[in-house]
């Protein structure tokens, strides 16, 4: 059996001022203290990353950032750099979130260059890609992830990406309610596991994280992580509520 640690991780988006952050922290680092079989992350916005890495240093949540600029300092008015992460005490790094490229034109080779950056900082980089509705309705999901994985992950080797997560998050089921089926999410993460293969070698893709992301809620998780590809999850809204995200972490094994 592959040695995978699961990883439930929470995106916060841009919700929570720096008290609401540390609070739903502080209740987290309780509701999941006893909890050592699963990785669990937060991502609370920039300006809260700090104080929420004080809240939850002594315990085993561990703290990310939703993005990230890929050069380490400079005249980049409102971004900021991978050190800047390091020394608010994270630990992962979100890359390529699909509101990043629909909203704010983030490209595959931003993309590419922000993995880079982490990778060089030892920030975990979950990279993130799924397809919209008209390409899965046009049956081009596979070639669309194929795309996005070789240009994010373009000159790489497998050693540089020992610590990369993939985050499977097709773009219909964010936000929306709706969520892959386990069938639909595992077919996916297999084929973007033959493709780490493909590219990297048997070793990356045995150990390589995919998680599914997509209106994850306490309902659906068992299900989705019984399946033999699915490694975790990326969780929206559900993770904005401590309970909720606590239930999610500590779902049923198989
Ligand atoms: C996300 O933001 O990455 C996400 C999957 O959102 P939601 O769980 O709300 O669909």
């Amino acid at each position: 059996m592959p040695n995978r640690k699961p990883l439930i991780a929470g995106n916060w988006k841009m919700f929570k001022t720096c008290a609401e952050a540390v609070e739903t922290a502080k209740q987290l680092m309780e509701l999941v203290a006893e909890v050592s079989d699963t990785e669990v992350m937060i991502a609370p916005p920039f300006t809260a990353l700090y104080p929420v890495a004080n809240t939850v240093k002594d315990g085993q949540v561990l703290l990310g950032a939703q993005n990230l600029h890929w050069e380490k300092e400079g005249a980049y008015t409102g971004e900021i750099s991978p050190l800047m992460l390091v020394s608010a005490g994270c630990r992962y790094v979100i890359i390529g979130h699909s509101e990043r490229r629909q909203y704010f034109g983030e490209t595959d080779e931003d993309v590419n260059k922000k993995i880079k950056a982490a990778v060089k900082h030892d920030l975990i980089p979950i990279f993130c890609i799924g397809e919209s509705e008209q390409e899965r309705e046009s049956g081009q999901t596979f070639s669309v992830l194929d795309k996005q994985v070789k240009k994010g992950e373009e000159r790489f080797f497998a050693n540089d990406l020992k610590t990369l997560v993939i985050a499977y998050e097709p773009v219909w089921a964010i936000g929306t309610g709706k969520t892959a089926t386990s069938h639909q999410a595992q077919e996916v993460h297999h084929f973007l596991r033959s493709l780490v293969g493909d590219l990297f070698g048997d070793t990356l893709a045995t150990s390589i994280r995919i998680l599914y992301g997509g209106s994850v809620k306490p309902e659906n998780i068992s299900e989705l992580m019984a399946r033999q590809d699915i490694d975790g999850a990326l969780v929206g809204g559900a993770s904005l509520n401590a309970e909720t995200f606590s239930k999610i972490v500590q779902f049923k094994r198989a």
